[in-house]
């Protein structure tokens, strides 16, 4: 028999046996074999707004269960013929407490009954006499503790497998600090009961167990964050980055997900290295430099109001001429070249060096900061004079050639050093005024140091407006050539002369050449003065010979610049074309700085000069880096003692030795010699005892105009025969 009641709108029962939707109107199957009580069931349930399906025996009841997939059962105990809990065991086979709740209804205080029920399957138990009024809501209640139970199963299994599926180990620590292994991340073998591993303190160095543990309270206090812990651990006796992660699973427990984050870290350092050093060198960039600069700026500036107030400097480091030699003999061996400088510039400052070791420990840092800039920090200086110390360390290391495919190649710096906090406070402005101080150093000649000084800031404005002045000059006729008489000592007649650049700026008066030389240089005005210089001594020697004097040869200085200038020879040879002079009346002047800059290129250089026919002469002998043997290889014909020596010769004994040295070094090298800057008796003499009778310096004549140098020729011609010829009338200038 089987009855239906439905206390509401029935809708379709979607619902299976294991799934009871929430929201849906509960389906109940009440057996009982009293049909009275059937009805009064019936009624109660579908007064409460549920479906109602009756059923007098116990296979009936199973029937209707499999037909309408109730969400409960309700089930007297004792029925004619059968005892419920028969019938409860039947229910159980096909559908568990979860699926199915089923209710059992016994009588008042029938404690073996209700037991009897539990043991049957029965989810609770109701006693008669049944209240109608409460019976919806008891059923209710019961539905809705079986869902509440049915999700937190589901919900734990959720999260069961989540726990075993989690990749690392998981720890537990209680508050003794007693920490348990519960989980051994996803390749472990899974263990419910493991013993304790110990205490944080047996576990961890001290330093690390107050960092669990303070994570642990912190944990505790706030339990459904998570907190964040990063730290170095040696596991199979390698040290690794671990990370933690503790969260409070109950108010005596902490779980610790730990986790190998080594390579990760590996990975950052190498991000972070990239972003804050310079690919090619491996140094500092401009970026790591600045930062750095600023905290030791603000520490300085903190420092200022204690009895102990810090100081440091900043050197600025430019290659000489570098951009050249990349241009000339190809980027990478550029690039091969910067990194052996890189090197040798932190060589300079090795942990070793006590000069620049820093109470802290670290040391000082080095930073490439563009093509050919470098940066130095010289941390916690005890004195300015320690910073030029290590300049001065800087020019003595790059001295030494630095050999790359076969070329001898020497790289000059010129440095430019900045006080902190004398010279500036912020990183800005304390690169600007290092800048400034470098190309100080650039001007007055390269390959050296120069500390900023305030007026450097108009000397920046000065060489400026000597450049424009230039352009000016090259166009309005301001530039001059100079001929100083090169001397036989012993005869006193003229070998030859040096053409020297003069200008005479309308503004700035006549400006000395060691002071434009180096802007022209570096603005690449050079090429032209150069030219010019070429044209106007080939022009004047031409035209003494025209007038009858002896022909005697006119020296012209060469700079670096203008050796690498790739349409040198053209441009000398289209010069000796314009004026129709002799090539073997033209000498060319070097320094060895030429040789050493791009050396199997200057090489080349000047053997095509030789075959033309020109004279090669070395100036400044004595002041570069050459060896002998390395002279040996260049087609010179002249060395050009410096005037240092010269000058040394009045000073002292050992000035003397030195002179002598050098003379002897020039002899071996089987080359003429020319002393420079003789401006005394005393040293022409000795000069001449030594074997080195050709000069050049005011004691024989300044270096003197064209018109000048003409009249002072021709005096000497006729000191030395007072027969014709006589000088022509007119001006060789005009
Ligand atoms: P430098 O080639 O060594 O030229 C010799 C310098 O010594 C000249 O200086 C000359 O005036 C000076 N001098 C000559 N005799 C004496 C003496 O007895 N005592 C002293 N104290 N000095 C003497 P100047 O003309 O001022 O030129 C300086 C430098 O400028 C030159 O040194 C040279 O390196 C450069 N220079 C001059 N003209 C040119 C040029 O046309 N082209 C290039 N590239 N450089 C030039
Ligand atoms: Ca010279
Ligand atoms: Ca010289």
């Amino acid at each position: 028999m089987e009855q239906k009641h439905v206390g509401s709108d029935m809708g379709t029962q979607a619902a299976g046996p294991a799934f009871q939707p929430k929201a849906s109107i509960p389906v109940v199957v009440v057996i009982d074999d009293d049909a009275m009580i059937l009805r009064a069931t019936s009624k109660a349930l579908s007064s409460g707004g549920m479906v109602c399906h009756t059923a007098t025996n116990g296979k009936s009841g199973l029937q209707l269960i499999r037909d309408h997939q109730p969400n409960l059962v309700l089930l007297d105990v004792v029925l004619v013929g059968e005892d419920g809990f028969s019938i409860c065991q039947e229910i159980r086979r096909t559908w568990s407490q979860e699926q199915l709740p089923v209710v059992m209804v016994t009588g008042l205080d029938d404690l073996a009954s209700i037991q009897a029920a539990y043991q049957a399957g029965a989810s609770d138990f109701l006693t008669k006499p049944l209240h109608w009024k409460h019976l919806p809501y008891r059923i209710r209640h019961i539905l809705e503790a079986n869902q509440a139970a049915n999700a937190l199963r589901d919900r734990t299994r959720t999260l069961q497998s989540l726990f075993a599926a989690h990749p690392d180990p998981i720890f537990s620590v209680d508050t003794r600090e007693v920490v348990t292994l519960v989980h051994s991340g996803i390749h472990g073998e899974e263990n419910d009961l493991r013993p304790p591993l110990g205490t944080l303190d047996d576990l961890l160095s001290t330093e690390l167990a107050v960092q669990v543990r303070e994570c642990c309270h912190k944990a505790l206090a706030s339990p459904s964050e998570v907190f964040n812990l990063e730290l170095t651990h040696p596991f199979q006796n390698e040290s690794r980055y671990w990370e933690g992660r503790f969260i409070a699973s109950a108010a005596d427990l902490v779980l610790v997900m730990v986790r190998d984050i080594t390579e990760r870290k590996a990975f950052e350092h190498q991000i972070r290295h990239m972003a804050y050093h310079d690919a090619l060198t491996g140094l500092w960039n401009r970026h790591a430099l600045s930062s750095t600069l600023d905290r030791l700026c603000q520490d300085i500036i903190r420092s200022e109001s204690t009895p102990y107030p810090k100081s440091a400097a900043i050197l600025y480091l430019d290659l000489d001429n570098f951009k050249r030699i990349n241009d000339t003999l190809g980027h990478s061996l550029g690039d091969d070249l910067l990194k052996v400088v890189a090197s040798r510039i932190a060589e300079v400052l090795r942990p070793t060096d006590f000069l620049v070791r820093t109470e802290s420990g670290d040391f000082e840092s080095v930073a490439r900061v563009g093509g050919d800039e470098f940066c130095l920090i010289l941390k916690s200086l005890t004195s300015p004079v320690d910073a030029g110390r290590v300049a001065q360390r800087i020019l003595d290391i790059l001295r030494t050639p630095i050999s790359l495919e076969g070329h001898e190649l020497v790289v000059t710096p010129s440095i430019g050093i900045a006080l902190i906090p004398q010279d500036g406070r912020t990183p800005d402005m304390l690169l600007k005024n290092a800048d400034r101080a470098m190309y100080a150093a650039k001007e007055s000649g390269r390959n050296r140091f120069q500390f900023f000084d305030p007026s450097m800031a108009s000397q920046l404005q000065e060489r400026f407006s000597m450049e424009a002045g230039m352009r000016r000059g090259l166009a309005h006729g301001a530039f001059h050539v100079h001929f100083q008489p090169q001397i036989d000592a012993r005869t006193h007649t003229i070998m030859g002369m040096e053409a020297l650049l003069r200008w005479d700026d309308p503004e700035m008066g006549s400006i000395a050449p060691t002071k434009f030389i180096p802007v022209a240089e570096e603005t690449g005005l050079i090429i032209q003065l150069g030219e010019f210089v070429f044209r106007e001594a080939l022009t004047f020697n031409h035209g003494l010979q025209a007038e009858g004097l002896p022909p005697i040869r006119v020296a012209v200085n060469l700079s670096s610049v203008q050796m690498l200038d790739p349409q040198l020879l053209e441009r000398i040879e289209h010069c000796i074309v314009l004026t129709g002079a002799d090539p073997h009346l033209l000498e060319v002047e070097v320094t060895e700085s030429v040789l050493m800059e791009g050396s199997g290129q200057a090489l080349s250089t000047l053997l095509r000069m030789k075959e033309l026919g020109i004279t090669l002469a070395l100036d400044d002998f004595g002041t570069g880096y050459s060896s002998l043997s390395y002279l040996h290889k260049f087609p010179f014909d002249i060395l050009k003692i410096d005037q240092s020596f010269v000058q040394a010769v009045s000073e002292a004994s050992q000035g003397r030795n030195l002179a002598t040295a050098i003379i002897a070094m020039g002899k071996s090298l089987g080359m003429d010699l020319v002393a420079e800057g003789v401006e005394h008796l005393e040293q022409a003499n000795f000069l001449l005892e030594r074997g080195c009778h050709k000069a050049q310096g005011f004691l024989y004549g300044h270096p003197m105009s064209p018109k000048d140098f003409r009249a002072f020729y021709w005096e000497r011609m006729g000191e030395i025969s007072l027969a014709e010829p006589k000088p022509p009338e007119q001006d060789v200038n005009s």
